[in-house]
């Protein structure tokens, strides 16, 4: 594959070698090209990269193209998050599928506007009578009702949890969840409904539901008041993160957790499809509002926005839109990030976070492992 160089604006003087790999006769061939990419125009060479086809590999700033990777910064290597791992007695596996909790559907209503694509809905489980609590960031298993192709019982589903451990009306008895059907045209071209969604989107309040979990330390927020949260969402990945904000932010569950009052910075970043298929936008407007020093929130809308090379504008074009300052965030050992949505979307993160440690000097290929070891980069795709 041929790059196409990238123009250099005089003045300018940062170079970046770009590492991409292409796919020839079935046979993955790594080439390596030096370009000189001034920082405006790096995001719109990546993109005409991955227009083309090809994989970014790496991006190294030119000081550092011919030496061995660039080493991450102190701030992630030798300083680990504050109490990282002090989450305390998080619950896990109180329910079994042997043996699993009979939740009552409280709630089922859609969370898409006129004009979504796809069908969301937002599904609230009374969980008085039993012994199932969870945290913020854990996910709960379902079994639908029915049997398999073979006559079995289906097996559980999990689902992120997308209320706080007190749930949606703060009395500490429910759990809530964001639920897509999932729905696709099979080889024959038949439209095909995915189970347990389709089961959980169709649910009647009054119906009873198997539970089991909760499950999940992958996800936990840090108990720190003060810490930075980056939240990068895609769909239904937005569940955990509603559970943080609403930690952070919601006033009802202010009143519930006096032992945590929110003081750090927490960024969502989130990708929809279309304007309608924002979820829980009315939530976030009114944190946006009542917290302007503590909120912001990014949106990808791709199939409304453009990005700047004329495509589609999805999360990763916004992270590289922000490089600089997500960068400036991860530099203190406060800040965690946490992804969560479709397994597609961790390669395009992957080379939007390249590109954006690359533009602070950094080598994402060492800082991401480093970033993971201090419990600092948390990663739910499924
Ligand atoms: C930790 C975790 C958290 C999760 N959180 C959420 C959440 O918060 N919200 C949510 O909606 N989902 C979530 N999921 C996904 C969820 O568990 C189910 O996988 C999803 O709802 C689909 O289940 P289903 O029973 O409806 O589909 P199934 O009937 O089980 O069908 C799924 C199968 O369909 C096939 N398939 C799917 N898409 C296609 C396609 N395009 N073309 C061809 N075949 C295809 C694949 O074989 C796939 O295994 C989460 C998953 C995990 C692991």
């Amino acid at each position: 594959m041929r790059v196409p160089p990238a123009s250099c604006t005089p003045g300018d003087s940062r170079m970046f070698t770009i590492e991409v790999s292409h796919a020839s006769g079935g046979i993955v061939r790594r080439s390596l090209k030096q370009m000189l990419v001034t920082y405006s125009s790096l995001s719109a060479t990546l993109q005409l990269i991955r227009n083309s086809g090809a994989r970014v590999l790496r991006i190294t700033p030119h000081q550092q193209a011919n030496n061995s990777p660039s080493t991450p910064s102190a701030a992630v290597t030798e300083t680990p998050s504050p109490k990282a791992k002090d989450h305390g007695q998080v619950p896990v596996n109180l329910y079994k599928p042997k043996d699993p909790f009979l939740g009552t559907v409280l709630d089922n209503y859609s969370l898409l506007a006129d004009g979504a694509i796809g069908r969301v809905n937002h599904i609230t489980f009374d969980l008085s009578g039993g012994n199932l609590h969870y945290v913020e960031g854990q996910s709960i298993g379902i079994i639908p009702d029915g049997e398999d192709a073979n006559g079995k019982p289906h097996k559980l589903r999990l689902y992120s949890i997308a209320s706080t451990r007190h749930g949606d009306n703060l009395e500490g008895s429910t759990v809530s969840l964001c639920v897509r059907q999932l729905e696709y045209k099979n080889e024959a071209g038949e439209q095909i409904y995915g189970v347990c969604s389709s089961f959980l989107c169709d649910i009647e309040p009054g119906a009873k539901v198997k539970i089991t979990g909760p499950v999940g330390k992958e996800m936990l927020l840090p108990p720190d008041e003060d810490a930075n949260v980056i939240m990068l969402a895609t769909g239904t990945g937005i569940a955990p993160m509603r559970a943080y904000l609403r930690r952070m932010f919601e006033p009802g569950e202010q009143g519930k957790n006096p032992e945590y009052k929110f003081k750090g910075k927490a960024w969502l970043f989130m990708g929809v499809p279309k304007t309608p298929n924002l979820l829980y936008e009315d939530d976030f407007s009114r944190y946006l509002s009542d917290y302007p020093e503590n909120f912001r929130y990014t949106k990808a809308i791709s199939r409304e926005q453009e990005n700047p090379s004329g495509g589609r504008m999805y999360i990763q074009d916004r992270v590289t839109e922000h490089a600089d300052e997500i960068f400036a965030l991860i530099e203190d050992p406060k800040t965690h990030v946490y992804m969560c949505g479709l397994r597609g979307m961790e390669p395009g993160i992957d080379e939007a976070m390249t590109a954006a440690a690359a533009k602070s000097g950094q080598d994402w290929s060492t800082l991401r492992p480093a970033l993971k070891k201090a419990d600092r980069w948390h990663v739910e795709t499924y």
